[in-house]
């Protein structure tokens, strides 16, 4: 093939179906829109499965704006359909299973080049702040060819177009439906682990709020070497399965005091790193409450909005305490290397995966994520 030519097989149809939201006070509704084509650097997918993430929960209940209408979803699986022109040097083919990550680094810009994938300046300008890809446009639109914005890569549709910077080629043996979670829900773990915390073997670990993203960093944390990793949840049904994917104990910090427990555990000490994954205050303070000396907090749940936490100054002071916010990964070096993870068993991301829902029931799925019901993570399998 040439730099300009596009490859695609010929079955890709004219439109296709997106749970699209046009007003919070509505929801998601499916429409028929047209099927997006890729552009420059950009892959087309039929998407296998897509995951239901707390930060489209944000979007959809309207506490992060966004322009709308919009198609959500940014944790896919899928078979690439169509390669737009300049992929020659991606190795990426038609026909190929892959993984898209949330985080879709333009490739070029400062941060990209020091390989911090996660703060590319374009990828917030461009795709989070205006739902639009790197030429400035968006590629959805309706069937009166009026804009319909993507957060990320709009994932919730049929199919859906992602940079090439953005996918990792996944082995046949992987399952589809919830590997989705790998994109958003188990590299936002691994990114806390390895980049984040940069966790040390013999460490001892804290996870507190174990839905899918907390889930994976149990898994990590373990896999990364913890001695010890203290599952903090306020829910029993959510700790239950915890022990099944590494945690060496569980603390309910509605029953029982985290602070005293994790003393309790660890010698009286405190754990070396405490991870926070759902962005709300509570879970700040347990998190800082339970650090030992010396101590790094890794929060990575996004709040509603413009939320702050409180933290006690002179014992982050006078302890030498350390808060490293953690953003996803590096899309580019760590999707691969979780999709290996995954692939080896190393993580189980089987499991994690409690609900599928069709596309038409997206909408009921995020509410029962936004009652907090859903066990690890729920996804919408697009063969339903
Ligand atoms: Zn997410
Ligand atoms: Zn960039």
């Amino acid at each position: 093939m040439t730099s300009n030519e596009a490859v695609h097989n010929t079955t890709i149809p004219e439109t296709m179906r997106a749970a699209v939201l046009r007003d919070p006070e509505v929801g998601l509704e499916v429409e028929i829109i047209r099927t997006p084509r890729p552009k420059n650097g950009e892959v087309l997918i039929k998407v296998a499965a897509c995951g239901l993430c707390h930060s489209d929960l944000h979007v959809i209940g309207g506490a992060i704006a966004f322009p709308l209408p919009a198609v959500l979803g940014h944790e896919v699986t899928g078979t690439i359909v169509e390669l737009g022109p300049g992929n020659e040097h991606t190795g990426l083919k038609v026909g190929q299973n892959v993984a898209g990550g949330f985080l879709m680094p333009c490739g070029q810009c400062e941060a990209c080049a020091a390989g911090h994938d996660e703060l590319c300046g374009p990828f917030f300008g461009l795709n989070r702040l205006q739902g639009l890809l790197y030429d400035g446009t968006t590629r959805l639109a309706t069937l009166e060819d009026d804009p319909i914005y993507m957060y990320s890569m709009g994932g919730l549709a049929e199919y859906a177009v992602i940079p090439s910077t953005s996918v990792a080629p996944v082995p046949d043996a992987l399952d589809l439906v919830p590997g989705a979670i790998l994109g958003c829900a188990a590299m936002t773990g691994y990114g806390a682990v390895r980049r984040g915390a940069d966790l040390r073997f013999g460490e001892t670990v804290a996870v507190v709020a174990t839905g899918g993203v907390g889930t994976n960093i149990v898994q990590v944390a373990r896999a990364f070497g913890a001695s010890q990793v203290i599952a903090i949840d306020v829910s029993d049904d959510k700790l239950a399965p915890m022990p099944g994917y590494g945690a060496t104990a569980v603390v309910n910090s509605v029953t029982q005091d985290a602070r005293e427990e994790v003393l309790k555990l660890t010698g009286g000490k405190g754990v070396d790193v405490a991870f926070e994954a759902l962005g709300i205050p509570a879970t700040w303070k347990t998190a800082l409450d339970v650090l030992a000396d010396g101590g790094r907090m890794v929060p990575i749940g996004l709040g509603a909005g413009v939320q702050t936490a409180q933290v006690e100054i002179n014992r982050t002071v006078r302890r030498s305490q350390k808060i490293l916010g953690s953003y996803g990964a590096r899309t580019r070096q760590d999707l691969p290397a979780v999709v290996d993870l995954a692939a080896r068993g190393v993580i189980n991301y089987k499991d994690v995966v409690s609900r599928r829902f069709p596309l038409e029931e997206a909408g009921t799925g995020y509410e029962a994520l936004r009652n907090r019901e859903i066990q690890g993570r729920a996804v919408v399998d697009m063969s339903l």
